[in-house]
């Protein structure tokens, strides 16, 4: 089956990059402009993966990756942190909020669609182990 990844991001042609390159390598993408926008469909999608751009109009992704692991419907889905200042405030802001992991824009094209799949893998993996030990 196809995996489903919902992209967070304000910035329209980031959003088509991320868009084109997850579709091409065989993800079904769902797209959200705002935080409120992707916590809703989060809901109603249960996707295999959330990108979320941290610089948001409105709510943050901090804040919205917060949300959604405070919520029990969506807290255990992979996030992982998409940000524009490749600093390791950001990176380490994106995983004390709960993201899974992080990748700094601009993003590598080329590999863009493995890392995506190398994340997912990863945090599914953790959250398997961290079930089996409970
Ligand atoms: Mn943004």
């Amino acid at each position: 089956m196809r995996p489903r990844v919902l992209v967070i991001e304000d910035n329209r042609l980031n959003l088509e990059l991320v868009t084109d390159l997850l579709e091409a390598g065989g993800y079904i993408v769902d797209q959200a402009r705002t935080a409120e926008e992707g916590l809703h469909m989060a809901h109603e999608a249960l996707p295999d993966v959330i990108l979320m751009d941290l610089s948001l109009p409105g709510m943050d992704g901090l804040a919205a990756t917060k949300a959604l692991r405070a919520d029990p419907a969506t807290g255990h889905l992979p996030v992982i942190a998409l940000t524009a200042h490749a600093m390791m405030g950001d990176e380490k802001a994106a995983l004390i909020a709960g993201c899974d992991g992080y990748m700094a824009k601009p993003i590598d094209t080329r590999t863009f669609a493995a890392s995506v799949a190398g994340f997912m893998a990863l945090a599914n993996l953790h959250r398997t182990k961290k079930e089996a030990a409970n």
